[in-house]
């Protein structure tokens, strides 16, 4: 039940992933309201029709957007200045949807069909070389919809990745704890000897 409502509070919100409202991603504010956690009003990309719609859904009150969390503006794109780019990487780290391309020591560049806005790429930027730019055009409701999926996919993808690679790294710590263990044990059979 509180699955369902989470499922259909996070097909609303606009999948920025920016953290705006005070959670990690859509997903997880989504969860948060429908436990009873958060406020409906804490997602300024989603602006007042994204409000309107979970005030409805939850059947409660509509209220203004907390500006605590920022304001309403149209949606932008990142964009690279790539001849200043020195591949520190650390923009591929912050991207929640894995929208930019790039390697170590190589310029990088921004997918930008893939970016949502979220700006998180822009503060850990070293050398200030992201800016933020706007996207001019009107889009309709369904290719917003559109983005939103492909957002919200490569953002659950990049979401398990993570677990992965946190997962494969404590396997290893028990291999090595193993290894440290089988070394004990030799050791202690050379001393027997
Ligand atoms: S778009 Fe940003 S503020 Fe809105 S729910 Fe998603 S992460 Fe939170
Ligand atoms: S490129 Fe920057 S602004 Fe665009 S989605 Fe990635 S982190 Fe967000
Ligand atoms: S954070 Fe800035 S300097 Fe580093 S790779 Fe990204 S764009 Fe280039």
């Amino acid at each position: 039940m509180l699955d369902d409502i989470t499922e259909k509070i996070n097909s609303i919100l606009p999948q920025t992933q920016c953290g705006k409202c005070d959670f990690s991603g859509c997903k997880p504010y989504a969860k948060a309201i429908a436990e009873g956690k958060a406020d409906i009003n804490q997602c300024p990309p989603g602006g007042k029709t994204g409000i309107l719609k979970i005030a409805q859904l939850l059947n409660v009150e509509y209220k203004p957007l907390n500006e605590r969390h920022g304001v309403i503006k149209p949606r932008e794109i990142a964009i690279i200045e790539e001849n200043e780019c020195i591949g520190c990487t650390l923009c591929i780290l912050a991207c929640p949807v894995d929208a930019i391309l790039g390697a170590s020591k190589s310029m990088h560049t921004v997918i930008s069909d893939e970016c949502t806005g979220c700006e998180l790429c822009i503060e850990p930027c070293p050398v200030d070389c992201i800016k933020m730019e706007p996207l001019n055009v009107e889009d309709s409701e369904s290719i917003e919809n559109k983005r939103a999926s492909l957002a919200r996919s490569r953002y659950e993808f990049k979401q398990q990745r993570i677990l992965r690679e946190r997962n494969n790294t404590k396997a290893n710590r028990v291999t090595t704890a193993e290894k440290k263990q089988a070394i004990a044990n030799a050791m202690a059979r050379l001393k027997k000897k």
